[in-house]
């Protein structure tokens, strides 16, 4: 079986655990089980899958900046022009601001359609109170890392990306000369494609782990009580991906949906199962170039800029909030409210990194701006944590999208591996010793101590 299907089996199962102990929780103790001081609480939910789905998260965090960094300087040295590089900065820019903007329109206009939160009183004890996003001024400030430690020691996406390419670049100028640093780097990030793969191999039981957890936890009668809210934004999600993103492939670049959504789904699981876009990038990096042809030169920048700065399913999720607080305060927004909303949300998805929950901390932005109370938040935070995963999904679905646009149009996808259903399927060979080679460095290394 190979790691795509254990992953969903993974998944499946995660869900089912995780629902099962939340319902016997509500409907069988009583809402006795899963409190602090009992068994499955304490030691399976917050103990046994709190860890083995940290480790796992953390694993793929890990990886994230040495494989950016690598794979993005090999991607310049492989464009080998400077201009392309920005050609394709230019159009992966142009698209995810487009269809961000797309995607939150339509959750509005579905959302106002529907008229969603007319019926509810608003409850009185809603005590949410914003973060500040960082103002977009600071946001640009920040592209340029005064020191790239710092930014990579942080995981800042752009100014990481901002350096990676610099020296790139600066590769490039120096010339023949810096052919063997070359060399290095594509060995270096070849490693690192290794230690994706070893990760990955760990993935169903991780997912398992993590959704048990996150599913035991969620408020299933909360989660009723909203149903209007969570129907229309689930609902305006799945549009967003099936549709809208679908469209915008075959519109823009002739390739079947169909095949594109078939190679996507460990993504997707990954991003589901993480809530984090960023935490996503070695995965989602690794499916857009071995499983769907985009060569390393555009993918390594795409996707590591796509997690940072777009994001359709945030975007959706704030529209259709928007709106549902709006009327269950009894706001009126007007057509000025909600270009505003739009706006801001564009924006606020380019300033704010990839991580679980962010999208609430943009949406008391939005709202600061259209003059809604920030409390409000308090109403949907309860199934806020579903909704980032399924969110997430969307985010990084539309990343991909993306990536495949901008590759096609520069001559840059491979179409035999994007028409392949079986390339870049992780196989367990993959993680297999050398046997040979095993012996050889072992021997080199103990000369080189014998030596010294
Ligand atoms: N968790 C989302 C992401 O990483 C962001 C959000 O909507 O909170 O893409």
């Amino acid at each position: 079986m190979n790691l795509t299907n254990k992953v969903l089996i993974g998944m499946g199962a995660g869900l089912l655990v995780g629902l099962g102990l939340n319902f016997s929780h509500t409907y069988l103790f009583d809402n006795a089980l899963l409190v602090p001081g009992t068994f499955v609480n304490d030691q399976v939910i917050n103990g046994f899958f709190h860890v083995a789905g940290k480790l796992f998260v953390n694993a793929l965090k890990m990886l994230v900046v040495p494989l950016v960094l690598f794979s993005l300087i090999c991607g310049v040295c492989g464009i080998g022009d400077v201009r392309l590089l920005g050609r394709i900065g230019g159009k992966s820019f142009v698209l995810y601001l487009l269809t961000t903007a797309i995607a939150i329109a339509t959750a509005i206009a579905l959302a106002a359609g529907f008229g969603i939160g007319s019926g509810i009183e608003k409850s009185a004890e809603s005590t949410f109170t914003g973060k500040e996003a960082p103002p977009l001024s600071e946001v640009l400030i920040k592209i340029i890392p005064s020191n790239p430690i710092d930014a990579m020691a942080n995981g800042d996406m752009l100014p990481v990306i901002f350096f990676a390419i610099l020296f790139g670049v600066s590769i490039l100028l120096v010339g023949k000369k810096a052919k063997p640093i070359v060399t290095n780097f594509e060995l270096l990030n070849e490693v690192m494609m290794k230690m994706v793969g070893l990760i990955m191999s760990t993935a169903p039981y991780a997912v398992f782990c993590l959704l048990a957890k996150s599913m035991a936890q969620l408020g299933v009668p909360l989660l009723l009580e909203l149903i209007s809210y969570v129907a229309v934004l689930v609902f305006a999600l799945l549009l967003h991906l099936f549709v809208t993103l679908q469209g915008v492939l075959f519109l823009f670049s002739g390739l079947s949906p169909l095949k594109l959504l078939s190679k996507i789904r460990n993504v997707q699981v990954f991003a589901f199962s993480t809530s984090s876009s960023n935490a996503t990038i070695p995965v989602t990096l690794r499916t857009t170039t071995e499983r769907i042809g985009v060569n390393n030169s555009v993918a390594s920048f795409t996707v590591p800029f796509g997690a940072t700065i777009n994001m359709d399913g945030t975007a959706i999720m704030q529209g259709v909030a928007t709106v549902f607080i709006a009327n269950i305060y009894g706001v009126e927004l007007g057509l000025v409210g909600y270009l505003t909303v739009i706006l801001m949300s564009v924006l606020a998805s380019i300033g704010t990194a990839g991580v679980p929950g962010v999208g609430l901390i943009m949406l008391s932005m939005v709202f600061a701006q259209v003059g809604l109370p920030v409390e409000g938040i308090g109403l949907i935070l309860g199934v806020d944590r579903l909704l980032d995963m399924i969110r997430t999904a969307v985010n990084v679905s539309g990343d991909i999208v993306v990536s495949t646009v901008v590759a096609k149009s520069e001559g840059k996808l491979d179409l035999k591996v994007f028409n392949d259903p079986n390339a870049g399927i992780f196989d367990e060979g993959q993680t297999h010793f050398d046997e040979s080679m095993e012996q050889e460095l072992a021997q080199a290394v103990t000369q080189t101590h014998d030596t010294n």
